[in-house]
């Protein structure tokens, strides 16, 4: 099935997180590029990140769950991974009175839904604080 070939393929763009230096000017950008966005330099090493990194800023968004008229706290915070790149992401497992600036923070996989006819489990990129120091 077509679909599913296209999300194998792209598999390390969805389920891991790529960094993308540039040779010459020395600038580094969060996904795989063919030139930089910065210079346009074809001169590039790319490279995994680690997943590990810091909560730089944060605001807290509330949704309203499907089956009840409750709304929910959702956490999306600016993460400046190690790696030296910044990127926003929904922070996870940690309570919305312990969110806080400067805290380490790790990428983890969680599963968001299910394309149930065909069996196929779709999983996003989140944050939680991290034991990895
Ligand atoms: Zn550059």
């Amino acid at each position: 099935m077509k679909s599913i070939s296209i999300h194998w393929r792209n598999k390390d763009i969805y389920y891991g997180i790529v960094v993308t230096e540039c040779l010459k000017c020395g600038r580094k950008s969060v996904f795989k590029w063919s030139r930089c966005p910065y210079c346009g330099s074809r001169e590039l090493r790319v490279l995994k990140s680690k997943g590990l990194g810091v909560v730089r800023d944060y605001t807290i968004s509330y949704y309203r769950g499907t089956e009840d008229l409750e709304s929910y706290p959702r956490i999306i915070a600016l993460v400046e991974l190690d790696e030296g790149v910044k990127l926003i992401g929904e922070l996870v497992d940690v309570d919305v009175n312990e969110v806080k600036e400067g805290m380490r923070v790790e990428a983890v996989l969680r599963r968001v839904g299910s394309d149930d006819p065909n069996g196929i489990i779709y999983y996003a990129l989140k944050f939680i604080p991290t034991l990895r120091g």
